[in-house]
Order: structure tokens, then C-alpha cells, then sequence
């Protein structure tokens, strides 16, 4: 569903919100790629209807990551891909979440902070799966955001309920079907582990590091999954997330914007939550990952070097049926007639599409 208000929109009605912000580079040019995407600005092209005759003309989007508009595709290829490493086994989910006085050094050094999230979780797994002699495998998938869009680094990991013993024997259940290790016992091995691997990285901040240990870290598990049909739909709906969608954007005016959110607080109830446009800006903008941040990484025998071969082995031993990929059809159904297909028959840049198409009535024939 179209929503009839985005981000693009408050960005829109304050411009120069980079530099009030003292935004970085990086951040400012995330900005703008969502603020054009889809405008005459990024350009596009004019597709004709070999069937009706109707005219549409599209523009281009900016395929940045961090733009609520753009995930589509690119969350459904890559649950094809993971459609073909599922193990016949309950999938558990696991939250690890970083306490909120490593907020601040998150901000300066994000990189540093959220790769150490990833390891450490890694590493706890790695232990609690060492202590049944099996390596276990994890998706881990990285959110930075609470509801109403606040710094709140959390990592979804998704576990299979099984792992490979030393002879590369599957062995199924860890322990019971309701959780896959008790939560209190991770949440004190993954302190230790997170706060040895900031010192391992230079964070030399003792009454920081030392503060961490004053409370009890977050891990929640979620009821695990049903099957792997679940998992897919799962991480069809996470995985590819932002910080907001469009969707709850409900009014943007030139001061304030109006977004609805979960609290958590009440059991979950839907509220309405308004910031000026520049404090939504600036949270929003705390959730620009760095360049090139990995933020869906796959470890054990779900990494990559087991899915060169490794795993497709253990799939066949289990009876896998590996779903066919079919190679998607590039065809485009007209919107108008429903049964033509579009064929783009100009490209324009910037500067918009050309004028005929603009003027004339939207029909031309097609030879
Ligand atoms: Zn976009
Ligand atoms: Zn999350
Ligand atoms: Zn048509």
C-alpha cells in the first residue's frame, strides 16, 4: 500500500537539516538519495503498453539501503537464497540487546560497537553449543532502533535447534523444544564476552567498561518458530527492515511529523508520537549504518565456506528437498489492460521525461 506521506517529505521541509544536524558526509548523502528517490532527479524512463497503447512514466529509485521504499526486491531474493539452507530442525530466535550506557561510544564509533555485538553473540552461541559438543549454526540480523525510533542496538539471531558433532553427524534437539539455552546463563557469558572484545578492539574507558557490569544484560527469546515456513516469513518481515517505514508516518507539516509506535509499556497498544521534523531527522539519522556495514551476517553452518558445499551435503543426508530457484521473469504486466506488457521505449535523465509524453494524450499506437 501507497502511504501517503514518507520521509522524503519532512526532508523536504527542512533542507538544510544536514548541516543544523552536523550530519557526516556519508549520512547527508543517504539523506538526499531518499529524499529523490523515485523524482524526476534520479531520472527514469517511459514504458509503453505493446498491448493498450497506455503511456506510464516511472523514475528511478535510489536503491539505498537505508530507504524504506527500496527493500522490496532485494528482501525477496534473498529469501529465495535462504529458502535453500534450511535444516529440518524448530529455529529458535534469540535477542541480544547492548545496555543503553554504550549508547554514546555507538554513535562515535559504530562500526567498533555493533562488530563486537556480532562477535561476542557469536562467540556465546559458539560456547553454549561447544558445552553439547556440536557447532551450531546463526543468522544474525542487526536493528539499531527501538519504536520510537531512540538508539537500541539489539541483534535477532535466528538458531537452528541443532548442530554438526565432530564426526559431521547432524544431531537435532539441544535441549527442550521450548527454549534453546536458558537466558540468564547467555546473558552473563555474552557481557563478559562483549566487554572483553571492546578492550580486545582499544576501548581503554575503565569506569565505562566497569559500569557494564553493574546490571543484567537483556536476552529474550522469542517463542521459536514453528518450521522453516515460519522462518522464511520471519525473516521476510525483519530482515530487511528500517528504522521506520512510510507506513507509520501519518502527518508531516512544515514543523512536526506524527508517527504511530508500539508501547511496549502498555502491552503493546499503537500510540501517536510527534517530534519536530529536525529531531525526527536527527533520530532517524542515527541509524545510518557505515558504509559498507555488513548487517546480515551468517556464521557456523549457516557461513558461508559450510554453504560451498558443506551444507548442501548435510541437506541431502537429512532428505532436503532444496526448492528450485526459478529464474524471475523480467516481464512487465501493464497496470492498465492487466494483460499487456510494458516495453520502456525512452530513457530520460534529470532533466525529466521528454515533454510529448507530458502533453499528449496518454495513448500513443506501438508499432
Ligand atoms: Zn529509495
Ligand atoms: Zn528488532
Ligand atoms: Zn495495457
Amino acid at each position: 500500500m501507497q502511504s501517503k506521506w514518507e520521509i522524503a517529505d519532512v526532508l523536504r521541509a527542512i533542507p538544510k537539516v544536514e548541516q543544523d544536524l552536523g550530519l557526516c558526509v556519508h549520512q547527508s548523502k543517504t539523506l538526499r538519495a531518499l529524499q529523490q528517490c523515485r523524482t524526476a532527479a534520479l531520472g527514469g524512463h517511459v514504458d509503453a503498453c505493446d498491448e493498450c497503447g497506455n503511456i506510464s512514466i516511472s523514475y528511478n529509485s535510489c536503491r539505498n539501503r537505508h530507504c524504506p521504499k527500496c527493500q522490496g526486491h532485494k528482501r525477496e531474493q534473498w529469501i529465495q537464497n535462504r529458502e535453500a539452507d534450511l535444516l529440518p530442525c524448530t529455529y529458535y530466535h534469540v535477542v541480544f540487546t547492548l545496555p543503553c550506557e554504550l549508547n554514546p561510544l555507538a554513535l562515535h564509533q559504530p562500526k567498533l560497537v555493533y562488530d563486537a555485538l556480532f562477535t561476542a553473540v557469536w562467540q556465546t552461541l559458539q560456547q553454549f553449543g561447544n558445552n553439547e559438543s556440536i557447532q551450531l549454526g546463526m543468522i544474525g540480523v542487526l536493528h539499531t532502533w527501538g519504536q520510537n525510533l531512540s538508539l537500541h542496538p539489539h541483534l535477532h539471531c535466528i538458531v537452528p535447534g541443532g548442530g554438526v558433532d565432530k564426526n559431521g553427524q547432524w544431531q537435532k534437539q539441544i535441549r527442550s523444544d521450548k527454549y534453546l539455552f536458558a537466558v540468564k546463563a547467555l546473558s552473563k557469558v555474552f557481557r563478559a564476552k562483549y566487554v572483553h572484545q571492546l578492550r580486545a578492539t582499544g576501548v581503554e574507558d575503565n569506569p565505562l567498561l566497569e559500569s557494564l557490569f553493574n546490571k543484567s544484560w537483556v536476552v529474550y527469546a522469542k517463542r521459536p518458530f514453528g518450521g522453516p515456513k515460519q522462518v522464511i516469513e520471519y525473516l521476510g518481515r525483519y530482515t530487511h527492515k528500517v528504522a521506520i517505514s512510510n507506513q507509520r508516518i501519518k502527518e508531516v507539516t512544515d514543523s512536526e511529523v506524527s508517527f504511530s509506535y508500539k508501547d511496549y509499556k502498555t502491552g503493546g497498544t499503537t500510540k501517536l508520537m510527534t517530534l519536530t521534523n529536525k529531531e525526527f531527522i536527527r533520530r532517524f539519522a542515527q541509524h545510518i549504518l557505515p558504509k559498507r556495514f555488513v548487517r546480515i551476517r551468517h556464521y557456523g553452518i549457516l557461513s558461508s565456506s559450510w554453504k560451498r558445499g558443506r551444507l548442501q551435503q548435510l541437506q541431502e543426508r537429512l532428505h532436503v528437498q532444496r526448492p528450485e530457484t526459478e529464474a524471475k521473469t523480467l516481464l512487465r504486466k501493464c497496470p492498465c489492460c492487466k494483460t499487456g506488457t510494458l516495453n520502456t521505449i525512452e530513457v530520460f535523465g534529470s532533466r525529466g521525461p521528454p515533454k510529448q509524453y507530458l502533453l499528449k494524450p496518454q495513448i500513443v499506437p506501438i508499432a
